[in-house]
């Protein structure tokens, strides 16, 4: 393999491990970006008999690898089974949908829901002032709530019919 290119896995192995691949850096990372079909069908009867195929596949697929077969993987079937990369929002619903937990998705997650939060408190001040909504995201964002939206909901309560105390109704 060309040492560039050599993954930690492989590094961890002991010194007189050889993976089938040794020696034929040509034949699994080509020059070529298309390798002919009889190349790659080489390099992948190589990775069959490789008793690491699983974490070599894993490691080209989540570092996304470019180029080459890497654990009988072409780059093409590498991406169909690439998962999308942490810190978005495809990361994070990739993440939900297997019941995962991910620390850098759920923090970016979060900054995007605040992200949004904010623009709408922006837009709620800009077209109204004040508003019973922008009070609300304040209270989300953990922010002081500020004089209008704080005026605009007192104005909508006092507004609202109250139903008499029990104890100030008058019996039929
Ligand atoms: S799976 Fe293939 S590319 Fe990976 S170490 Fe084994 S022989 Fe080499
Ligand atoms: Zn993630
Ligand atoms: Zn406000």
């Amino acid at each position: 393999m060309i040492d560039a290119l050599v993954p930690p896995y492989l590094r961890r192995l002991p010194d007189d491990t050889r993976t089938p691949c040794y020696g034929h850096g040509e034949l699994m990372v080509p020059d070529t970006p298309h390798p002919p079909a009889t190349l790659t069908d080489a390099a992948r009867a190589l990775c069959a008999a490789c008793p690491i195929q699983q974490a070599c596949a894993d490691w080209a697929t989540s570092t996304r690898q470019p180029h080459g077969v890497w654990g009988g993987l072409t780059p093409a079937e590498r991406r169909a089974v690439q998962r999308p990369e942490c810190g978005t929002d495809a990361g994070w619903r990739s993440h939900r949908a297997r019941n995962e937990g991910c620390t850098t998705c759920r923090e970016a997650h979060d900054e995007r829901l605040r992200e949004g939060r904010r623009a709408r408190l922006e837009q709620e001040h800009r077209e109204h002032g004040g508003s019973l909504a922008g009070y609300r995201l304040e209270l989300l964002l953990g922010l002081p709530t500020c004089v209008r939206c704080r005026a605009v909901r007192q104005e909508h309560y006092a507004s609202l019919p109250r139903a008499p105390k029990w104890y100030r109704r008058t019996a039929a």
